[in-house]
């Protein structure tokens, strides 16, 4: 019997392992994949995310500092920096793997290429079924991500306004001609399909491009993505990813009395940027921390309802408002990404995943100031 099993050794479920080793409960992590594996991502690591390891990423792993961003809207291009890093960009391959290797140093027990197939939550314990044996635990987290089925048990499925569909490729370059495109920036088109933007990420020896877009609002994500190479003058046969994006902000049910969800499996991602990796981590964390005071402490089972209050009061609301922004500009998209595509609202929207204002505030800022942007345009 493990004190924990989790399900999916992503970010989510490498944070987990690292705080459930750290604190001593017997733990295993099951990994479907055998790292290091490939994972759809524009690779974008924010300085947020960073905050909540307790270790440094190393810098041979940081590919590019990024300080700022560049928003282009029907001709209208902006670029704005802010004296301090606010991002790295990484490739998830290597950054999975790095993370899977943290959590087991401290001495978990991971098992990659076993895929868990089902499990059955009983008053006791639960027990986890995979396609190469049977486990029991007191506890599990399932990390699977966006795509896998286990979470269904909990909660119902999103429909196609609750989330969104990314392609994205990589695109092999010279460092010298990526420098000359784009320096210390990511590179964000917007207003080519409903809720939703087109990446240009400036990696070492290749770009990271993508689109993202509410499913309901991008009927064809490859067409539309294709177009958005071309239009970009990527003109060759590249390999195209699709993966789901979760919308953050929608409510959704992340915990049974020995089940928690953590990372896009419960649905944490910023609707407005995509970014995940961040609450993906955290989440993670918190799940470990509620459920080893039921083990370690002894505390009441009803504890384990105190993850959401506790993923609300760090984040979750933060999420609804990326919701609430999101839908906002959907609304009216003209006036809005008009007005975001500014130098002030760009310089003021960074503040937003430097985690120095939170989306509330970006919001609250914003809408006064609708009408002098209007009638300086
Ligand atoms: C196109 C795209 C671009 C993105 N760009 C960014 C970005 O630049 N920055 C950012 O912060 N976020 C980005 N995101 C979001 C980010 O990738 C996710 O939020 C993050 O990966 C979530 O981490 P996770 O651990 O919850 O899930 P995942 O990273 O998806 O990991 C889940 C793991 O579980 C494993 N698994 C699944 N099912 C099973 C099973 N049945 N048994 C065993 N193992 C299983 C999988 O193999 C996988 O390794 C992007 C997403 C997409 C799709």
């Amino acid at each position: 019997m493990y004190d924990l099993i989790i399900i999916g050794g992503g970010p989510s479920g490498s944070a987990a392992g690292r705080i459930a080793g750290k604190k001593g409960l017997k733990t295993l992590l099951i990994e479907k994949e055998i790292f290091p594996r490939y994972k759809p991502c524009g690779g974008g690591l924010s300085e947020h995310a960073m905050s909540y390891l307790d270790f440094e990423i190393p810098e041979s792993m940081i590919e590019r500092d990024i300080f700022g961003a560049r928003v282009q809207f029907k001709g209208q291009v902006v670029e704005q920096h802010k004296d301090s890093r606010i991002a790295v960009l990484i490739t998830r391959s290597v950054l999975d793997n790095y993370l899977l290797e943290k959590a087991g140093d401290t001495g978990i027990e991971i098992k990659m290429g076993e895929k868990v197939l089902d499990y059955r939550e009983n008053s006791d314990y639960v027990e986890v079924f995979t396609d190469n044996d049977t486990y029991k635990a007191k506890f599990i987290i399932i990390a699977e991500g966006a795509q896998g089925k286990l979470k269904y048990q909990i909660r119902r499925k999103d429909r196609k306004d609750e989330y969104a569909i990314g392609v994205v490729a990589e695109i092999e370059a010279d460092d010298e001609s990526i420098d000359k495109y784009i320096h210390n920036a990511i590179d964000l088109h917007f207003g080519r399909f409903k809720q939703g933007y087109g990446w240009i990420f400036p990696h070492e020896n290749y770009y990271s491009v993508g689109i993202g877009g509410l499913a309901k609002h991008l009927p064809h994500p490859k067409k539309a993505m294709l177009d958005f190479l071309n239009e970009n003058n990527f003109h060759d046969d590249y390999k195209l990813h699709g993966h789901i994006i979760p919308a953050g902000g929608v409510k959704r049910r992340i915990t049974s009395p020995r089940v928690v969800l953590s990372g896009d499996s419960a649905g944490f991602v910023d609707s407005f940027l995509g970014e995940g990796i961040a609450y993906a981590i955290r989440s993670g964390q918190i799940a470990v921390e509620v459920i080893s005071k039921i083990i370690l402490n002894n505390d009441d089972m009803e504890t384990i309802k105190n993850y959401e209050m506790i993923c609300k009061s760090e984040f979750i609301d933060n999420l609804n408002y990326s919701l609430i922004l999101t839908k906002l500009i959907n609304s009216y998209p003209s006036l809005f990404l008009k007005i975001f595509a500014s130098n002030k609202a760009i310089e003021k929207y960074l503040e937003v995943p430097a985690m120095e204002i939170s989306y509330k505030s970006y919001i609250k800022w914003l809408i006064p100031r609708i009408p002098m942007f209007l009638l300086r345009s």
